[in-house]
């Protein structure tokens, strides 16, 4: 079996709950969605993969795509993968290729965690089919006012009533002008679906400044601390560290 697979490489995860954990990054090609702030390249597959050759190094070798399983596992285990904390599937959107995970993810083996998903949240079936193989979910649910997207909250909450069944935490991110009953519904289809799961703000970014001010920040996250328990306020810090 093989995969389109756009780079592998190790790095410090930068986002969410597990910011500053050491992660082995896979980002598979593709994605079914369109956000109007997406920073990944998306348009065509691409013939080659980029793969870091040792940690910290930035010194990539390029493989042929799609990849085959063992020669993605071989990568990994180069990497060192005993000194991280787990192995993140990354995208574009990695539950394209629920079909390969069965005989993937098995082979990912060593990391000290497990396997991580970072997903858009909207493919519950697929998510269906292989959360019996995931240790940790990180789930987007995609606010219209700053994704562009039509509503996504039926699909969201099926999602999360999947991923709850392990360890995850719902990412919403955020602009100025994210209205206020956006982020009331988020929250409230988390307390009415998995009510102990915790919601990250984050702020958006675009070239290198915050799409929205601390105090409207501030206000978003009252609001959603007034019907969830757990709610943080985590910007992406890898740019602001300069790592992949
Ligand atoms: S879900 Fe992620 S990868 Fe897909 S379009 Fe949106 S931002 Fe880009």
């Amino acid at each position: 079996m093989t995969v389109p697979v756009t780079e592998i490489f190790s790095s410090v995860q930068g986002e969410g709950l597990l910011v500053g954990c050491r992660q082995i990054f896979i980002r598979l090609y593709g994605c079914n969605l369109k956000c109007s702030y997406c920073d990944t390249v998306l348009h065509e597959e691409p013939d080659l993969c980029r793969v870091e050759t040792a940690p910290d190094t930035g010194i990539f070798e390029y493989l042929p795509n799609p990849l085959g399983i063992n020669d993605i596992a071989r990568v990994v285990e180069r990497l060192a993968v005993g000194l991280h904390h787990s192995i993140s599937l990354t995208g574009g959107e990695p539950l394209l290729y629920s079909n390969v995970f069965r005989e993937l993810l098995p082979a990912l083996r060593g990391s000290r965690r497990g396997i991580y998903l970072e997903t858009n949240g909207t493919l519950p079936g697929e998510l269906a089919r292989v959360i019996d193989l995931l240790d940790m979910v990180a789930m987007d649910f995609k606010l219209p006012s700053v994704s562009g997207l039509p509503p996504l909250w039926s699909k969201h909450g099926r999602f999360l009533e999947i991923a709850a069944t392990k360890e995850t935490y719902v990412k919403v991110v955020v602009a100025e002008q994210t209205p206020s009953r956006e982020i009331e519904t988020a929250a409230g289809l988390i307390k009415n679906t998995a009510p102990g799961v915790p919601l990250v703000i984050q702020p958006l970014t675009a070239g290198g400044t915050m799409g929205i001010s601390p105090a409207r920040l501030s206000i978003l996250q009252r609001q959603a601390l007034k019907i969830l328990d757990d709610v943080r306020v985590i910007p992406q810090t890898h740019k602001l560290m300069g790592v992949l």
